[in-house]
């Protein structure tokens, strides 16, 4: 008799889909030109005193503090000394308006078809993936970890080694929004969660959520000007547009639509530039990114049906064999041989619909699928 693997696994690497995010202060001049101490000395390597300096700087705020705790805790850094190897400081050839920078790290990826035996045996799928996720964890590299889950397949993502740059030349006080800006990408954004980009009529809609969700540009900013303006105990320096979103004490009081628009706005309107600068050719980056991943998953759900089918006719053709041969080894009295057909009699007959039911439901999922694909092609390519 013939047997088939139960377990069909299919691998793929799922691309960066997240673009880099940098703080581009646009303080306004103070008064005194003396050049200050620059914040890591002129060491090639962060320092940990540098650190120290910093985390004393958080430390005197409450919610700079608990961010510095959230942002260590995603690496599993139990101390300053563990979160050193997250920060670096930029390379000489980052953009002279480029303060700092939170790079996500790369998104290890993988799929996993839904094996029968698992749903007959009621097994995890992210259980299975568990071990390679405590490994990175261990290691204080995992950041974020997503399962994406449906009847059909799991697709499990770990984001592993990020990296948060400070730009060597530039002082303490700097340094540190700097610092606070950074760490709230670092500690707060979801970088894993996948955009639906067909649920966004243009570019300027995706551009204003891309801003707004949680941890991005929005939220860094209000974190940064914050912390500024508590250290200059006023927001005078505070860039024009940006000025009557915050009070003197740094409490935000504006909209975050109103603050997206400000940081998309170009520079030479008094906004950040972002639009032109760091998210320019975003949307078409995701467009095709999207556009790509809906047809891998659909051919890898067309993979998955493929052996499905395999597999159920191989079952069926088990149990009609079985079937076949039981009163042939009752007459024989073997006792051993009955047993054993029972039992894998027993199997196939909750393997076979449970097999069926995946079937039915990948082939829904195709449907869907096509539908989206189609949707893209209609609007997009
Ligand atoms: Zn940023």
């Amino acid at each position: 008799m013939s047997r088939t693997s139960n377990a069909v696994l299919s691998r793929l690497t799922v691309g960066a889909l997240v673009s880099l995010m940098s703080a581009a202060p646009a303080f306004a001049q103070g008064g005194t030109p003396a050049k200050p101490e620059t914040w890591n000395g002129n060491a090639s390597q962060v320092q940990l005193s540098s650190l120290e300096r910093l985390q004393t700087l958080m430390d005197q705020d409450t919610q700079t503090h608990a961010l510095l705790a959230q942002a260590m805790g995603k690496v599993g850094a139990h101390s300053l000394r563990e979160f050193a190897k997250v920060v670096k400081l930029c390379s000489s050839d980052t953009p002279s308006d480029v303060q700092g920078r939170a790079t996500p790290g790369a998104i290890e990826g993988e799929i996993f078809f839904r094996t029968a035996d698992s749903l007959v045996e009621n097994q995890s799928l992210e259980k299975s993936y568990e071990d390679e996720i405590n490994r990175f964890r261990h290691e204080n590299r995992a950041v974020d970890v997503i399962a994406k889950l449906t009847p059909g397949f799991a697709v499990i993502k770990v984001q592993v080694d990020p990296v948060i740059c400070i730009r060597s030349n530039i002082p303490m006080d700097e340094a540190f929004i700097t610092f606070v800006h950074e760490l709230t990408h670092f500690a707060k954004m979801d970088n894993l969660s996948e955009i639906d980009m067909l649920s966004f009529k243009n570019e300027n809609e995706f551009l204003m959520n891309s801003v707004s969700q949680k941890g991005s540009e929005v939220d860094a900013y209000i974190a940064e000007f914050r912390s500024f303006i508590r250290k200059e105990k006023n927001r005078d320096r505070l860039p024009i547009l940006a000025k009557s979103l915050f009070n003197d004490d740094g409490l935000f009081v504006g909209t975050r639509g109103e603050l997206a628009k400000i940081i998309l706005k170009p520079k030479s309107q008094g906004g950040f530039g972002y639009a032109e600068d760091s998210l320019k050719g975003e949307y078409a980056n995701q467009l095709n990114s999207s556009y790509q991943r809906e047809i891998q998953e659909r051919n890898n759900i067309v993979d998955g049906i493929n052996n499905l089918q395999e597999n159920i006719a191989v079952d069926e053709r088990n149990h009609a064999a079985y079937q076949h041969n039981l009163p042939i080894y009752q007459e024989e009295k073997d006792q051993k041989s009955i047993d054993e057909a029972n039992k894998a009699l027993d199997r196939l007959a909750k393997l076979i619909p449970g097999r069926k039911a995946i079937l039915e439901s990948d082939l829904k999922e195709i449907g869907k699928r096509d539908a989206r694909i189609n949707e893209y092609k209609r609007r997009f390519f």
